[in-house]
Order: structure tokens, then sequence, then C-alpha cells
């Protein structure tokens, strides 16, 4: 047979290449998508695959083909064709079936390979058997041929499947290059296989291949391949894009969710259903200690063992493999590496995946300090800041809890007030931040003696400070009788008793204290502070200094305070208030030489009422001020009118309550009245008490100034204030008052004699008055005249008089006399 040699259409050939690179550029970039699918997904990307690429093939050897200029008519076998595109397709099917494969990595690169080397040849060589030429080959160029169709599809295979990183920013060049080797592949097994063949000359087209195509209709079949691969290559591409904006999507989700999981000021511990950790974060390494490496995989029970958590409900542990798909919360403390512990609060996230629990994200915030916070918080809205000690609300709480136990045990307890006696004084005279320090001293006092009075503990003391200086406790426990709460009161008003250093000054002060009892007393928190209270107030009542039970009788005189506070409020603008006048007179000639006024209200239902009955009352409630002013300007409008209808000219004592000594405006006040009322000042005398000059600075300014006016001062009560004497003279005072308890036993006490006597010989030395108060009988008048004392005031004499009645008995003898200041006796 002769040898038909053909000539290559150089532009079909380049042409041809290019059909096979692009249509391998898309084969493979749609297998790339096979190693990162899976299930129906990866079938399909399998099948879109194949047959772009074997379509690829088969166009490129057809392209070739025509490339190939035969001198002799030639048409082709249509089920060898067929065939040959049947075989491109389901190699290059099988191939990246197998290169897709996520196993073991050699294997499956040579397995694939070979596939597809076979696929490339098989079709090849198929196809040009659907010549109609009969054709014989050169064995070695054949071989070449499939070697280098293996060659190729391995280096393709290789940089598509193994060398290939999508998230590499050359992935492009990679594709390309893949493209561009698998194309060489193609059409150099190609041209390899065409030199192999030798084309023969025949005579007459055999009937077998009645079904033969012609070149032109293969062309448009060519055409119609190539068509579908770029097809496939463009929609594979337009899809790729949509998948790698996927992907972009999914690896910045990723990373937004790494960028939150690993910095999270949170711990975060990500556990599968058997609670297996799957992950942590940064902040569980700082706070346990462990590294990632030491827990990844492991049961998060056997860490919780290990390290020291102590959670607030049981079931937590198990917490994350619960069914449950609702997010639970817990508190739990954990001791972390530096051996501190922590309060935690922990959440248990589910994570579901298609409606399946698949494990859980534990959060663990560490609540260390919201919760020291809340706690100082809580303290500080149930104690007092300045003791330290629980509070009104606090004391309430206690009280409603010991009412509950002590209702079931059928238990007793006691609710003691303790009120302290004289502690406005030492605010007034002392100032707010010594009277600060002597509260924390008397608080400091009771816990002690609290302490050391149950020392095993039979008992239990909540003490509380109500505010000001008042104190209150709730003594419990299987022993809190009658007779142990008698105990503790008892050494309580004892210690409170003994003296407080204050500005380098002794200062004594005592306690009153009622006690309430449950349920006797009451069966309500209220009912027993209440009922506490009137036992408290009529410890003061009855001269303070002491404890009492709670009696029902107590409750109506608490009432009648009450009652008696509403009409005092009223009591100065319905002009009830009265001033009475006791006269003071000199013992050598009996003349009167001066009057104290005292005061009196003239209650409308109750008659006349003794300051005794509402002064405390008074100075309570900062009714003081007022009543204390008027009383000063009514004393000296009456000594004035006194003074101008021809009266004698002594001067009126009035008494100063510690308040209104301590008030800013007292010097203004005094000044006021005398101008208004046209008093001269040395007409005046303020009675004050030694206990308002505890702080000698304080009361020396005031009494400078007040002595400035011209105003003269007594010091009412003397011997009764504890106080030093050296302060005396130092003090612009005039008068010494010595108080009628040294008086009234004074014809029977020696000793009440001595003071008496040392008093007033301690005045005279110091050049000053003095005057003895409350001389009933003409046996003490005796013994104090013996003493030398020049002037008394006392029942004696005359009782306080109201202003008519001391015109009367000791204005109208003047008057019948003819002269003024003249000698009075008594009545
Ligand atoms: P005080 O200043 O020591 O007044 C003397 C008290 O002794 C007066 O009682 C007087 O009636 C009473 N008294 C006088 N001589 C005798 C006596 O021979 N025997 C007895 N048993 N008592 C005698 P009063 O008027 O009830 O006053 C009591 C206290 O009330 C006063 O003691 C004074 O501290 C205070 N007070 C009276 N009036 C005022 C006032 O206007 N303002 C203030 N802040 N206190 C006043
Ligand atoms: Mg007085
Ligand atoms: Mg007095």
């Amino acid at each position: 047979m002769e040898h038909i040699h053909g000539t290559y259409n150089l532009q079909l050939v380049i042409l041809s290449y290019f059909i096979a690179s692009l249509a391998s550029y898309a084969a493979l970039d749609l297998a790339g998508r096979v190693s990162l699918t899976s299930g129906r997904a990866r079938h399909w990307w399998v099948a879109c695959g194949a047959i772009s690429m074997g379509l690829g093939i088969w166009s490129m050897h057809f392209v070739g083909m025509i490339a190939f200029v035969l001198p002799i008519h030639v048409s082709y076998s249509v089920d060898k064709v067929i065939l040959s595109v049947l075989l491109a397709i389901i190699a290059s099917g099988v191939a990246l079936e197998f290169a897709g494969r996520p196993s073991n990595r050699i294997s499956k690169l040579v397995f694939a390979g070979l596939l597809l080397t076979a696929g490339i040849t098989s079709m090849h060589y198929v196809g040009m058997a659907a010549m109609s030429i009969p054709i014989t080959y050169k064995p070695g160029l054949v071989v070449l041929s499939v070697l280098i169709a293996a060659l190729a599809s391995y280096a393709a295979l290789w940089l598509m499947f193994f060398f290939n990183r999508p998230e590499s920013r050359h992935h492009w060049v990679y594709k390309i290059g893949s493209g561009l080797i698998m194309g060489l592949a193609i059409t150099g097994m190609h041209y390899t296989g065409m030199a192999a063949a030798h084309f023969h000359q025949v005579q007459a087209i055999p009937e077998s291949l009645s079904r033969q195509l012609e070149s032109e209709v293969l062309a448009y079949l060519i055409a119609a391949g190539t068509f579908v691969a770029i097809g496939l290559t463009l929609f594979g591409n337009f899809i790729n894009q949509r998948m790698v904006q996927k992907d972009q999507r999914i690896r910045e989700n990723e990373q937004w969710y790494h960028a939150l999981y690993h910095n999270h000021s949170d711990a975060i511990v990500s556990v599968d259903r058997e609670g297996i950790i799957k992950g942590i974060n940064a902040v569980v390494t700082t706070i346990t200690g462990y590294s990632e490496k030491r827990v990844i995989d492991r049961p998060i029970n056997q860490i919780i063992e290990q390290i020291d958590v102590e959670c607030s409900s049981k079931d937590t542990i198990h917490a994350w493999d619960q069914p449950d798909l609702e997010q639970r919360h817990y508190m739990a403390k954990m001791k972390n590496t530096q051996n501190e512990l922590l309060d935690l609060s922990i959440a248990v996230i589910p994570v579901i995946i298609d409606d399946t629990h698949v494990g859980s994200h534990i959060l663990i915030k560490d609540i260390t300090e919201e919760t020291q916070a809340q706690q100082n918080i809580r303290h500080q809205a149930l104690h007092d800041p300045l003791t330290g000690l629980p509070n009104r609300r606090k004391l309430d709480e206690v009280l409603a809890n010991t009412i509950h136990a002590c209702e079931q045990k059928q238990h007793k307890f006691a609710v003691m007030v303790m009120d302290i006696d004289r502690f406005k004084m030492i605010n007034d005279s002392l100032g707010h931040s010594i009277g600060d320090v002597f509260l924390k001293e008397v608080s400091h006092r009771i816990v002690t003696t609290i302490g050391a009075s149950h020392p095993q503990a039979t008992t239990n003391v909540t003490l509380a400070r109500m505010g000001g200086d008042e104190f209150t406790m709730v003594v419990t426990g299987e022993q809190a009788d009658e007779r142990q709460v008698v105990c503790l009161a008892e050494k309580i008003v004892e210690a409170i008793k003994q003296p407080y250093r204050l500005k380098e000054n002794d200062f004594y002060v005592t306690a009153s204290i009622g006690i309430a009892m449950y349920p006797e007393h009451g069966a309500g928190t209220d009912a027993l502070i209440k009922h506490a209270d009137s036992a408290m107030y009529e410890v003061k009542k009855n001269g303070k200094n002491g404890y009492q039970f709670y009696t029902a009788q107590l409750d109506s005189e608490l009432y009648e305070r009450i009652e008696l506070e509403g009409y005092l409020r009223k009591a100065l603008e319905r002009n009830e208030m009265v001033l009475y006048y006791q006269p003071q007179i000199r013992t050598l000639d009996s003349r009167m030489i001066g009057v104290e006024a005292l005061i009196r209200w003239q209650h409308p239902l109750k008659g006349l009422l003794a300051p005794d009955v509402f002064i405390p009352l008074a100075e309570e409630t900062g009714m003081i001020y007022d009543i204390g002013n008027w009383t000063i300007r009514e004393a000296c409008r009456q000594m004035k009118l006194w003074h101008a209808s021809g009266g004698p000219l002594i001067p009126v004592s009035v008494n100063l309550s510690s308040q209104q000594f301590h008030q800013s405006n007292l010097v203004e006040q005094v000044q006021n009245a005398l101008i208004e009322t046209g008093l001269e000042a040395k007409y005046l005398e303020l009675e004050i008490t030694e206990s308002m000059m505890m702080d000698a600075a304080v009361s020396t300014a005031i009494l400078n100034e007040l002595s400035a006016l011209g105003v003269k001062i007594s010091l009412d009560d003397f011997g009764t204030g504890y106080s030093s004497l050296s302060y005396l003279k130092h003090f612009p005072i005039h008068k010494l008052k010595i108080d009628r308890s040294f008086v009234t036993d004074i014809t029977e006490s020696h000793s009440d004699q001595a003071i008496v006597a040392t008093i007033i010989s301690m005045a005279q030395n110091l050049k000053m008055e003095v005057i003895a108060e409350g001389i009933e009988t003409k046996g003490q008048l005796d013994i104090l005249m013996q003493n030398d004392c020049r002037e008394i005031q006392g029942y004696y004499f005359s009782r306080p008089l109201p202003a008519s009645e001391v015109e009367n008995n000791f204005f109208v003898p003047l008057r019948l006399l003819g002269e003024r200041n003249t000698v009075f006796h008594s009545v």
C-alpha cells in the first residue's frame, strides 16, 4: 500500500492547543472543587469536570485531525467518534473521582494519572481508528505518545490537587499553569500519536463504513464540542467565582469568629456532645494555667476535677451533654493559678447544626470584681459607715429572720434599745467629729462587753446602730431568757459609765436601755422595737443610767408623749408659755437680790406643767430654740417693766439649755432681746451647767462674747457635773449655784456639809459669788449661814411665782415703805 503524507495547518495546530488548554483549565477548575465537596455536590462536580475535560480532549483531537491535511478525502466512523468521546469523558471522570478523594496522596495520584493517561490515549487511538483510511503505527512513537500523555497528566494533576493552595494569592497562576500543561499533555500526545501513524491509500470505501462523517460535518461537531467545552468552562468559572466568593465569605466569617473567640475577655471552652474539649481560648489558659495542648481532646470533667471548681448547682458539670437546647447559666467559684478565689458566671451555649446538638460553647466570665462591688454596695446599704455595725435595714432583716426561726422553735429572744444619755451635749459641745469618735468608742465598748459576756456562745447578739446615739441589740439563743438579758444590760450600762478621754479630758455619760421580750412583748418587728423604745424612755424619765423591761403601762405613756409633742408645737403661738419667778435672797438681811425665771406651760387640758415634763421633749424635737429665745425675751421684758414701774433694780436669771448655748446666733439673740426690751445687760444673768462647757475652747469663746455684752453667767447645779475644777478660773463665770442635792440632806450628812463648805470657800477664793438652791427648812438655812453662804434660793423663802404674785408679795411692802431695793421677808 502506498503511504500518504499530510501537512499541518499551523493555525489550527495552535488553535488545537488552546482548545486543549482551555478545556483542561475548565475541567481542572471544576474538578478542583471535587476535593472540597462531598455528597451529591461532589458527583455533580465530577460529572461536570468529566464532561468538560472529555469534550475538551476530544475537540482538541479532532481540530488537530483537521489541522492535518491529507491529499485524499477522509471521513469518520460515527460509532468510533462517539466511542472516543465517551472514552475521553469516562476516563476523565474516573481520574477526577480518584484524584479528588481525600485519602492516601501518592497512590491516589498514581491511579488518577494512569486513568487519565489511558483515557487520553485510548480516545486518541479510537478517534484515529474512526478515520476512513487504513493506518499503521510506529510502535516507538506510540509508546512515546503514551509516555507524554502520562507525564503531562501527572504534572497537571499534581499541580492541581497537591501543590495548589486555594487560599494562596497565586492560585490563578497554578490553575492556568495546570491548564496549559494539561493542554500540552493532550496535544503532545496527539501530535506524537499522529507522528506514529502512517496513512495508506485505499481504492474504495468499505461497506461496513457506511455510517461515515464528512470532515465538514465533523468540523461542526468539533465546533459544537468546543463550544460546549468552553460553555462549561465559562459556566464552571461562573459557578467557581461564586464558590470562591462564598469560600471567601466563609473564610472571613471564620476569621471574625476566630477574632471573637480568641480575643474574648471571657474564657471560652468548646466541647462536643460527649464533653470532650475541642477548643479553648487564651483566657482559659490565663485563669487555669492549662495550655491548649494539655486540654484538647480531653474530657472536660477530668480537667474540672483537677482544678478547684465549686459549682452552685451540682448538675453544672454535665450541663454540656444535656440534650437541652436552651442556654444555661450557672455561678461557680474557682481558684486561679495565683490561688485567688474567683467568682465565675458560666453560660453553656448549645451549638446546634442542622437541628442536631453537636456540642457546646462554655463561656466563663470572671465576675469577682463585680461580685465584690455588689457585696460592698450591699454591705454599705446594710451597715453603718461610722461604726461598721449593721444599720436599721439590716436589723429589720435580722429581726424578721429571728422571729421566723423562733416562731417555729417556740424560743424567746430579746430586743434591747439603748440610748446614750447626754450624747447630744457631747455632740453639741465638742463638735461632730469628736461626737463620732465618741460613738465609735461606745460601739467598741458594747461589742467588747457582748463578746466577754458570752464566751460559750450560748446566746447570739446582733448589735446595730440605728442612727445618732441609738443602738439596738437582738439577743437570741436557747438561753436568751430574762436573766441573761439583765446580765448583759447591766454590763453594758457599767461599761458605758466609764470615763471617755476626749480632747484630753474625761467625760462621763450613761446609757438607758429598754428591753422587749419575744413573744411576750410583741410578735412583730415593729411592736418589739416600739415597746423596747417605750421601756427606754421610761428609764430616761426615771433618771437615766439603767435598763427596764417593757410593761403594757408604758404604751400609754409613749402615746402621751406623742400627744404632748403635738400640743407643744402650738404652745408658743397659743401663748401658753408662762414665766414664773423665784426670788433669790441675801441671808444677811433677807433682801431679795434677784429672781430666777422658771418656765411653765399652761397646757390646755393638763393645766400648768413643770419644765421637767416638756423641756427634754423640746430639746429632742429642736423646739427648744424658739422656746429658749422666747424665755430670754420675756424675762427681759418683765424685768424692764418692773424696773420701769418702780420695782427693785435686781437682775433676772434665765436658764439656758445645752443646745441653746451652742446655738450659733445665741449672742445675737441675747443682744436683740436686750435692745428690744431696753433692759440693761447687767440685769440679765444666764444660767449654764458644767456639762455645757466640755470643750473649753468653744465655751470660752461663747462665754467671752456674752460677757462682752455685759451679761453675767451663773454655773447652775454646780457639783453634779463631774467636771474638772481647773477650768473655773479660766471662764468668765460670776456665780456658782450649789445644787439642791447637796442641800437636801445637809442637816444630816457631814459629807454634804463638807462639800458645800468647800464650794463656798472655793468660790470666795476665786472671787465668785455663790448661791445655794433648794433651801426648804430653817435647819438647812442655818447650816448654810454658818458656812458663810450669803445668798440662797428655795421654798423656805418662796416658791417660783407668777409675775403678779411676785409684785404683790415682794413689791407692795417696798412701795409702802416708799423706797427701792429694800428688805423683803419670806412669805
Ligand atoms: P434649776 O435651774 O436648777 O431650777 C431650780 C429648780 O428647783 C426649779 O424647778 C425650782 O422650782 C426648784 N426649786 C427651787 N427651790 C426649791 C426647793 O426648795 N425645793 C425643791 N424641791 N425644789 C426647788 P423647776 O422650775 O421645776 O425647774 C426645773 C429645771 O428646769 C430647772 O432647774 C432648769 O434646769 C429647768 N428650767 C426651768 N426653766 C427653764 C427655762 O426657761 N429654760 C431652760 N432651758 N430650762 C429651764
Ligand atoms: Mg436654774
Ligand atoms: Mg439648779
